[in-house]
């Protein structure tokens, strides 16, 4: 009987010791997503709207997860994770774009990877189907970060990626938000969501992160906001973290946000969450700042803080944890 008890003991012990270490385990890879922040409560959702925002954020993540289960790369991934996003007219990014104050579909987006800090950004797109694509051609095929508008659609053509017509973007959804801020401009505040965002660990300890987006409804022509631009929408830095913000543009590019969360890791020893929630729940909050981010550090923890009702998000860890949410609770 002793000796059985011993043994007991002994299991229980090393079955406990197993479960702790399992659990402090760095995850094999990591993506987190957003489909942007804002006034997204239930009271201005249906159950069918939420089912299809929720469907389409599992479908983006497990798009993510098949590529990484095979050896994908980080930057991989968060192009086929966005393009998912940026196909689905339910985001405003690609098709479901928000339109301009002239009625004009502009996009942006940008992609950075971790491991050689380079990026491609693009701005003021209007007939280039999938900016995070196009974006990561000029990351990869360019001299450059940064293309905008004509120079950048006539650099799609050359590197052979699909072109649309700009009725391409058109959704009724969107041109009604445009039609409703017309009318009454208090109500533009309630119309900026929708960017989609992701940000990735892969297996072999890269970080990547990319952002697109349409932008916020009523904008001015030539307008551009913070999604492409490399330390304020987006950014990645092995060392530290990567990291794809959402909301008001101007805050965020004054505030250089993705880049910050980077910063206070790694001058001030923070953690992601300490870190995301200063700039986010903090800085931005306390000037009127309104708008979120997902984030993975280089252990695979993740941060997802918003100050606003609302943001859809989500993740998935390689060790089998996996959410997709929408609102604050
Ligand atoms: N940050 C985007 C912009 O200002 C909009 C958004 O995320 O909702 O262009």
């Amino acid at each position: 009987m002793k000796h059985f008890i011993f043994k007991l003991t002994i299991s229980v012990f090393v079955w406990l010791f197993s479960v702790i270490i399992f659990a402090q385990q760095k995850p094999d890879y990591v993506i987190v997503i957003h489909g942007g922040a804002g006034v997204i409560t239930k009271k201005n959702m249906t159950p069918e709207k939420e089912a299809a925002y929720r469907a389409k954020l599992n479908e983006a993540l497990e798009t993510g997860r098949k590529i990484l289960e095979k050896g994908g790369t980080a930057t991989e991934t968060v192009i086929a994770v966005i393009n998912i996003m940026e196909d689905s007219p339910l985001f405003n990014a690609g098709k479901g774009a928000v339109f301009t104050h002239d009625g004009k579909n502009e996009l942006d987006a940008s992609i950075m990877d971790g491991k050689t800090l380079n990026a491609g950004a693009v701005a003021g797109v209007t007939d280039v189907k999938n900016p995070i694509t196009l974006a990561y051609a000029v990351m990869t095929k360019s001299k450059h970060v940064m293309l905008s508008g004509a120079g950048a659609s006539q650099f799609a053509k050359e590197q052979g990626l699909e072109i649309v017509d700009p009725s391409y973007f058109y959704t009724e959804n969107r041109w009604k938000s445009l039609q409703k801020v017309l009318q009454n401009e208090k109500n533009a505040e309630k119309e900026k969501h929708g960017t989609v965002g992701c940000a990735v660990l892969d297996k072999y300890g890269n970080l990547a992160a990319g952002t697109s987006t349409g932008g916020m409804t009523n904008k001015q022509y030539g307008r551009i906001g913070d999604s492409p631009v490399i330390g304020a929408g987006t950014y990645a830095d092995n060392a530290t973290c990567a990291v794809s913000c959402t909301g008001h543009g101007e805050f965020f590019i004054r505030y250089v946000v993705a880049y910050t969360v980077s910063a206070l890791m790694k001058y001030k020893g923070l953690s992601l969450e300490e870190a995301g929630n200063e700039i986010i729940n903090k800085t931005l909050k306390d000037v009127g700042g309104e708008g979120g981010l997902i984030s993975v550090d280089k252990d695979g923890n993740i941060a997802m803080p918003f100050n606003t009702p609302g943001m859809f998000r989500g993740y998935l860890k390689s060790t089998g944890e996996k959410k997709v949410l929408i609102y604050k609770n």
